[in-house]
């Protein structure tokens, strides 16, 4: 199918020097003139800092996401990579300098080594390897009986959930961008795979600037600024402590130490 996001005539390369990213005044609708599902979103992430999306099912978290990689275009406001106007830069400068794990991995079927370097042209198998054990998936891919050049299987259907996370998570290491966003999994995963996977998400995040949908009172408590969406608009936002003391829809949410009611994406 055609694209529908293409760059501007005259567009500039991106660079990230620090990896600060801005939302200013963004409203997005999926249909023109159809009801917003984003309005008036402002927020700063710092360089190197996590901002925590909670709120129910339908709010636009996920939709406030894919702004930044631009799978589509903000419908008024600005959004700025350390400065520079994302529909003003080159696609393809853009993406690179961004990982996204989404909710539902996606693999190919092809083998675990193809589809961990995915995440970079040219990356060598002690690359790959290294990428994996730092997303906690050595360990496993080690006992299935071709190890790295196991075939996965359509949509990685011979993998566990758990297992299809750990691969996506390596192909992020691999990746190595400097902007990390972030689907946190609801699918059920039994408590193994959940701490390895949680493990492998907190290490990834170290150091990149990450915009992340949290489900877990763990990853909420731990960020930096937490937004908290209703129906497309902030209506909360800050730290843990001080969303927590102001007694609002945060505050409910943490006692049943509960985000978001997604089911799946
Ligand atoms: P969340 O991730 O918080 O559950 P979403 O960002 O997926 O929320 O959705 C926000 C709103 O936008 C919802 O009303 C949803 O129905 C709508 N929406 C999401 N994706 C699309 C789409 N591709 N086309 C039209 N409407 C959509
Ligand atoms: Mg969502």
């Amino acid at each position: 199918t055609p694209r529908t996001i293409n760059d501007r005539p005259g567009a500039a390369t991106l660079t990230v020097t620090k990896g600060q990213v801005d939302y200013i005044n963004v409203g997005f609708s999926y249909d023109e003139g159809g009801i917003a599902a984003l309005d008036s979103i402002s927020f700063t992430a710092k360089a190197g800092q996590t901002i925590a999306l909670v709120g129910p099912s339908g709010a636009g978290k996920t939709t406030l996401i894919n702004l930044l990689p631009r799978f589509f275009d903000a419908t008024s406001g600005i959004i700025a990579i350390d400065g520079q106007p994302i529909d003003g830069v080159r696609l393809n400068s853009l993406r690179r300098v961004i990982s996204l794990v989404s909710q539902e991995s996606v693999l190919f079927n092809d083998t675990i080594a193809a589809n961990i370097g995915f995440g970079r042209d040219g990356a060598s198998r002690v690359e790959i390897e290294a990428a994996a054990r730092d997303a906690a998936a050595d360990g496993f891919i080690q006992t299935l009986p071709e190890g790295y050049d196991t075939n996965v299987g359509a949509m990685g259907n011979r993998l566990s959930v758990g297992q299809r996370q750990r691969i996506a998570i390596a192909r992020a290491m691999l990746r190595d961008a400097p902007i990390l966003l972030l689907d946190e999994a609801t699918a059920a995963l039994d408590a193994e795979s959940e701490q390895l996977v949680q493990s492998a998400l907190q290490k990834l995040q170290t150091g990149r600037t990450t915009l992340v949908v949290a489900h877990r009172l763990a990853t909420v408590c731990s960020a930096n600024l937490i937004l908290v969406l209703e129906d497309g608009r902030i209506t909360e936002q800050g730290t843990h402590d001080a969303l927590l003391a102001k007694g609002g829809l945060y505050a409910r949410l943490c006692q049943l130490q509960f985000f978001s009611d997604d089911k799946e994406t």
